[in-house]
């Protein structure tokens, strides 16, 4: 696989953010999946939790959409497929114990977002309510995926559901301004009252919008092997719009994407950015920081991830002093997403 043999950009701990269980699957691993075996699907989450471990990932959030792995009580049925047993219900179980499971044994922590897709609004009001359910067992958040052209004013169906997630304390992110324009950042934050948006190149077109998400210390999944292999972003990197999201101190995290369906490995996303946007380790640590603080654990979990990456860092602990408020790394470890 690519990486291997290069030496590895930044050999720390890392969190990742943004990156998809459905496009991480091993080959001879879909095709189980295609039979509808309920061990397949553990196993590929177990098998995920591995491999992230092996690519220094210390905390992983990873998505998917439970409609799109089931073969019943799923209208229509994904991939046409004949119909099965497999509820989304229960896909959403057999992904968690496949995460825990692979925690056990790989001693890092993983946890899961669902999915809704935006072609299909009629499912995401069942995403949200299965991200109730299973708030206790990994699931930590919503997302929003899919063709960006489908805006929520058509769809209203994904705007109820985030605003069920926001009545009831469920995380949200939003695939928005990857190949869509910054009218669906916008929205994102706006109508479906997005914490993170995912990728969010095309942000930067709409300067007042980017300079109001600096200001919110909005977080970009930012995914750079993904943008060029998509075509969402120049094929040239030194022209990618993370060299200003750097420059300007942005709140972002590097992430896969599809590691599996691109081909890649966590550390080619780092070394791209260190070859073509001078990235450094100091600059490494930083976002890494700033993906554990815009992480969707809980208060308590958070500083636990937060200790742990100053340590391996050989970083002082930001005291917590009083009447600091204002502070935006204060505010963030103390975090606005409270539950
Ligand atoms: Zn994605």
């Amino acid at each position: 696989m690519a990486g291997n043999c290069v030496e590895v950009a930044f050999n720390k701990p890392k969190v990742e953010l943004h990156v998809h269980l459905d496009g991480t699957i091993r080959p001879e691993t879909i095709l189980d999946v295609a039979k509808g075996d309920r061990e397949a699907i553990k196993r590929v989450a177990y098998e995920f939790v591995e491999t992230k471990a092996k690519e220094g990932v210390l905390y992983v959030e990873v998505r998917y959409s439970p409609h799109l792995l089931a073969n019943t009580e799923v209208d229509p049925i994904p991939w046409s497929q004949k119909e099965g047993d497999l509820t989304p219900d229960e896909v959403v179980d057999l992904v968690n114990r496949g995460l825990r499971a692979g925690e056990n044994t790989f001693r890092i922590k993983a946890r899961s977002i669902l999915c809704c897709m935006r072609h299909m609004p009629n499912w995401s009001m069942e995403v949200v309510e299965l991200c109730k359910k299973y708030r206790h067992s990994g699931v930590v958040a919503i997302d929003l995926a899919g063709d960006e052209s489908l805006n929520c004013e058509a769809h209203p169906g994904h705007r109820k559901a985030f605003e069920e997630a926001v009545r009831s304390g469920v995380h949200r992110t939003v695939h928005a301004g990857e190949v869509g324009p910054p009218s669906v950042v916008k929205e994102a934050v706006e109508v479906l009252k997005a914490e993170r948006i995912g990728h969010g190149y095309r942000t930067l077109e709409d300067r007042t919008l980017y300079e109001q998400l600096l200001k919110k210390n909005m977080h970009f999944e930012v995914c750079p092997m993904s943008s060029k292999l998509t075509g969402a972003c120049d094929p040239d990197f030194t022209k990618h719009p993370l060299i200003r999201f750097k420059e300007d101190k942005a709140n972002y995290s590097l992430n896969t994407d599809d590691p599996l369906i691109f081909n890649t490995t966590l550390d080619v996303d780092y070394s791209i950015t260190q070859k073509y946007m001078n990235f450094t380790e100091k600059e490494f640590k930083r976002l890494n920081i700033n993906a554990a603080k815009s992480s969707f654990l809980p208060e308590k979990e958070k500083k636990d991830l937060l200790n742990r990456l100053f340590d391996a860092y050989g970083m002082k602990k930001p005291a917590l002093k009083g009447g600091t408020e204002n502070s935006r790394d204060i505010q963030l470890i103390m975090s606005t997403h409270s539950e």
